[in-house]
């Protein structure tokens, strides 16, 4: 019988108790046991992190009913933020799971996950992990249970938690376990034991214990069924030997689990803990003190309301009997325990009553008794496995469902991208001149009233240069249309050449340009136009094409203080055709215009 706790122990919390997996005989659900300190008076009403403090506290304590109830209060609530949403969902799974809806456990779980994958909280990530391999391997689903149990690991120690990581490897242990694989489980309920020796947390030291205690006990008896069944050809005394050493193993931790409970006065670990105590001294056949034992956890049980723990107590007690010979006795007892034991709320136990009394029964040649058995037990046995497989399929539904939920979510959110692109794409083709890649008039009319009204609040000055290629008409004449095409590419690379990032050269149209210089002197801005002139005039025309020659004219204008978009480019025009006027391959400054 192995102790499951809940994945939140990070948080100091006291231990929950468990589900039974369907195929193992172990306690079913217990009352809990109450917590040591009452919960607090609930606030009028709490703040949802209050809420969720108390959801959490609700799950240390065994209150799953409260649990399931908080957590829903936290998801009702307007304000909750998505963290908080899956924060709740991931303490509901919990409780979920401890109540046995394993469906709306692992439905919240993989919730909870969906959220929590995209921070970067890997302790939180971690426990839902944990959560989410007990809904599964309980279930006997040990390929999801798997998966989540590596990325707990994972998670776990990411987030450098050592408490977490425990209880990951306590987790991937039970569902080896489950799938079998009995070695692979041990090794991983020694390193979870390993890692809680060096954890100052009672709970995780008893956990570590007792579980592995358990797993042991269950390997011996396994051996000892495959020596039984050995014996007819050749009895394998390495088997028994085997058997033996396990089970010594295994009393020893599982008594250390029993005094680390009565330690911490954790009556509910302690009787757990008594109950695997038992179960191995009847193997050893040490049945006194087995007897003794039983009595004992039964006590314990029953003073503090373990009704399931209590039934495994008699049935023990019964099995004390059967192993010491008294098959009469412990067959009264067992019928007995079959006329009052609430045994639907506990299928294993009633299983293995029944298992018990076919066996004796057919021990004794009572052949009728032992068939009345053994019918039950198979009808027992397939309404579990109906019963299961029920489960299984929803919960695959289930799984399914959600992840073609977050395909389909994850599909829109690319749409949305990928027509964000594309609207940003048209936009970028919108205001761009295509031969040249430079901003076009288009991008010119939506940026300059900011620069200007940037120079206007900061008091800089921001100038303006139209620019006009010479002759250009020639230039197709003489030497194509492709070379003209050439010679206008060149010229955007002369004008990004003189201007800064703050600055925007513009092809407006043809063969003109525009320089917007902001935050720049009248001065400068000359100074930026002489080097544009003698740029162009100097550059290598001819590699474009033999006896190319290229000039510009410049039309320099400064904003004045007042004047519109439409004045200030006029004048910067005006300039250029003086320019033009001149003869060409020259800058002529615009009259600076006195404050209107
Ligand atoms: P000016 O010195 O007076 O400005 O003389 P110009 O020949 O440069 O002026 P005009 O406006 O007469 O001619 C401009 C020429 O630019 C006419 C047109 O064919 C050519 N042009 C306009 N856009 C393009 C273009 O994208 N590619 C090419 N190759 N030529 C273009
Ligand atoms: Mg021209
Ligand atoms: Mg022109």
């Amino acid at each position: 019988m192995q102790s499951d706790q809940d994945a939140a122990h990070d948080l100091g919390e006291k231990p929950a108790i468990d589900l039974p997996p369907p195929a193992a005989p172990q306690a079913a659900s217990e009352a809990p046991e109450p917590a040591l300190e009452p919960a607090p008076e609930p606030a009028l009403e709490p703040s949802i992190d209050e809420l969720l403090a108390e959801c959490e506290r609700s799950s240390a304590g065994g209150r799953h009913l409260d649990g399931v109830a908080q957590a829903e209060a936290v998801l009702a609530r307007a304000g909750a933020t998505l963290l908080q949403q899956a924060q709740a969902r991931g303490i509901l799974a919990l409780h979920r799971l401890r109540l046995g809806d394993y469906e709306a456990s692992v439905h919240q779980g993989l919730l909870a996950l969906d959220f929590l994958n995209g921070t970067d909280d890997l302790l939180r990530q971690s426990k839902v992990h944990c959560t989410l391999t007990l809904a599964y391997s309980d279930t006997g689903l040990y390929e999801p249970a798997l998966r989540h149990a590596l990325a707990a690991l994972e998670t776990a120690r990411g987030s450098g938690s050592a408490l977490a990581e425990f209880w990951a490897l306590s987790r991937s242990s039970m569902v080896h376990e489950g799938m079998g694989e009995a070695e692979r489980g041990l090794e991983l309920g020694r390193q979870a034991l390993a890692l809680a020796r060096t954890i100052d947390d009672p709970e995780a030291s008893f956990v570590g214990l007792n579980n592995l205690g358990d797993s042991l006990l269950e390997l011996a008896q396994a051996q000892k069924a495959q020596n039984a069944q050995a014996q007819n050809s050749q009895p394998q005394n390495s088997q028994a030997q085997n058997a033996q050493m396990s089970l010594n193993q295994a009393l020893l931790l599982v008594r250390e689990a029993v005094a680390v409970a009565h330690a911490q006065r954790h009556n509910f670990y302690e009787s757990i803990a008594r109950t695997n105590l038992v179960s191995i001294l009847i193997e050893l056949g040490e049945h006194e003190e087995a007897r003794e034992q039983a009595g004992r956890s039964r006590r314990l049980a029953k003073a503090h309301g373990f009704r399931s723990l209590e039934e495994n107590n008699d049935a023990q007690l019964a099995e004390v009997a059967r192993a010491e010979g008294d098959i009469d006795g412990a067959t009264a007892m067992m019928n007995a325990q079959l006329l009052v034991a609430a045994l639907d709320d506990d299928p294993a136990l009633h299983i293995k009553l029944q298992q018990a009394l076919f066996e004796m029964h057919k021990e004794c040649g009572r052949f009728e008794q032992a068939l009345e058995h053994v019918e039950i037990l198979h009808a027992l046995i397939l309404k579990r496995t109906t019963d299961t497989a029920g489960i299984q399929s929803q919960m695959l539904i289930n799984t399914l469902g959600i992840e073609q939920a977050r395909h389909d979510a994850e599909r829109s959110q690319l749409d949305a991208a990928r027509l964000r692109i594309r609207a940003d794409d048209l936009d970028v083709q919108a205001n761009t001149d295509p031969l040249t890649r430079l901003p076009n008039r288009r991008a010119l009319d939506r940026r300059l009233p900011r620069l200007m009204g940037r120079s206007r609040d900061t008091r800089q000055s921001i100038c303006v240069a139209m620019i006009d290629m010479d002759h250009f008409k020639r230039v197709n004449d003489e030497h194509g249309h492709a070379t003209g095409d050439q010679v206008l590419n060149a010229m955007a690379g002369l004008l990004r050449a003189v201007t800064r990032d703050s600055d925007m050269a513009v092809r407006v149209g043809g063969e003109e340009f525009l320089l917007v210089f902001a935050d720049t002197s009248l001065e400068c801005a000359e100074q930026a136009c002489e080097r544009l002139l003698s740029s162009v005039r100097g550059h290598h025309w001819e590699a474009l094409a033999p006896g190319l020659a290229c000039t510009v004219s410049v039309g320099l204008a400064e904003l004045a203080p007042g004047e519109t978009v439409a004045g200030w480019l006029a004048r910067a025009d005006a300039a250029l055709y003086q320019a033009k006027d001149s003869g060409r391959d020259q800058l002529v400054t615009g009259a600076v215009l006195s404050a209107v």
